[in-house]
């Protein structure tokens, strides 16, 4: 059981690593090396021996081995990103790198994505050390840099490069699961994430004739693009149900005494109610029309138009997102990937999502756990690289009212310390056995 020194720890680490801004713009512009050395400082006085690894100078990464009792057991990766979405200071009520706490809650950016989670890891492998707990498994501690946009100076780093750091790794955890998701209803939910969409970053390049905005043009390129991101944006993607996705319909289901009809999934999710939010981005492919650029004068017809579209396709849903693309786009406007990323499928019929269960279920016996996939991407896709079965497991019990999935990158980002304490309780409860 944590102690009452992990527990304050926790809550120290959180609002320390809070205070260190490790903003991450993209184009390469963070720093992550003070949070980093905060957290390899902390390790090491926990009898630890971290290496700090960086690609590019001042983008660190940290990471760690505790031996496990059980040398025929694979080894679990434990592992958390240091850098954080931008925060503009004026919408905030505290400012977003005090990491102040009021009022028994942590403020500041950072505070549920993922510095928290950072904190809770620290706290556990510290308590340990006090009382010389071993894990069964062989735990790798990775903390990262580059989360938050391309994970090049990051975990995609470590994979390429350090692959011999995370050797016998089978399983891993991090970020977006576990965390309380009140249904309006009285319910208290605790995804854990077992999968995540794959990302793809399209760029649509529509040519045409150039020409004097004043004559005939049926070759306009703005014309073309227009109508191809319209297609885009009003296409309705067929349902898909992924085995995670069909696991979390068939529990939630169970959970209201709804008979789950997979024959009518729109239906059923109206049915859930508010609950649906956890599935209904996970039931398709999905493409979002997000930047347009063409055109220097209104006189002038430009000869190439240029979109940007966020697509995200299921795991096993990538040939299908690719042909849809080809047709919705047409003849007169090609496109490519800018960034992709893959899409990612776990069991939940493991021994370790049982575990993460269990251990929820011990400290928040009200709740009920539910797999499901994460609609975006996280660093276990990189991991994945090194065959790492990744799940979202970063316990937090929240008060009703405190909505995570709007802090997430949100103005007024904070966590309560009650959750914290809740976390490192799981934590620790978890990762003593998995
Ligand atoms: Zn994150």
């Amino acid at each position: 059981m944590a102690d009452v020194q992990a527990l304050d720890e926790v809550v120290e680490f959180t609002s320390g690593l809070i205070r260190l801004d490790t903003t991450n713009r993209g184009g390469g512009d963070c720093r992550e090396r003070p949070a980093a050395e905060y957290a390899a400082e902390r390790l090491a006085g926990a009898g630890l021996e971290p290496l700090m690894l960086e690609r590019t100078g001042g983008r660190t990464n940290v990471v760690a081995r505790i031996e496990g009792t059980d040398p025929g057991a694979d080894a679990l990766l434990v592992h958390g990103h240091l850098d954080v979405v931008p925060a503009e200071a004026a919408e905030w009520s505290v400012h977003p790198f005090s990491g102040e706490i009021r009022d028994g809650v942590v403020w500041g950016r950072g505070a549920v994505d993922m510095k928290n989670m950072d904190a809770m890891i620290l706290a556990v492998v510290r308590s340990w050390a006090r009382e010389g707990v071993r894990p069964r498994r062989d735990l790798v501690i990775a903390f990262t840099a580059d989360e938050e946009a391309s994970a090049e100076d990051g975990s995609g780093f470590l994979a390429d490069e350090h692959a011999e750091l995370f050797e016998g790794c089978t399983e891993g955890i991090s970020e977006s699961g576990a965390f309380t998701f009140h249904d309006g209803a009285g319910r208290q939910i605790y995804p854990i994430a077992a999968g995540e969409r794959g990302t793809g970053w399209l760029r649509l390049t529509a040519r045409g004739r150039a020409g004097h905005g004043s004559k005939v043009n049926n070759e306009n390129a703005v014309t073309r693009l227009a109508a191809a991101v319209t297609r885009i944006g009003e296409h309705e993607w067929p349902l898909r149900l992924t085995p995670t996705v069909h696991a979390a319909l068939t529990e939630l289901a169970a959970l209201y005494g709804i008979d789950p009809d997979f024959r009518d999934v729109d239906r059923l999710l109206e049915k859930l109610g508010p609950a649906a939010e956890l599935v209904e981005a996970t039931v398709r492919n999905s493409a979002n029309p997000t930047m347009l650029d063409a055109g220097y004068k209104v006189n002038v017809v430009p000869g190439e138009a240029v979109a940007h579209v966020d697509g995200r396709y299921l795991p096993g849903g990538e040939e299908e997102f690719a042909a849809t693309l080809d047709r919705l786009t047409g003849p007169d406007v090609d496109w490519e990937f800018a960034h992709r990323e893959v899409a990612l499928q776990a069991p939940v019929d493991a021994p370790l999502f049982g575990r993460m269960r269990d251990a929820v279920k011990e400290f928040a016996p009200e709740g009920h756990v539910v797999p499901y996939c994460m609609s975006g991407g996280t660093d276990a896709k990189q991991f994945s690289r090194l065959g790492i079965t990744g799940y979202g497991f970063a316990p937090l019990r929240l008060p009703e009212g405190f909505d995570y999935q709007a802090l997430f990158h949100g103005v007024d980002e904070r966590v309560p310390v009650e959750a914290l304490h809740f976390g490192v309780r799981v934590l620790d409860r978890f990762l003593r056995t998995a």
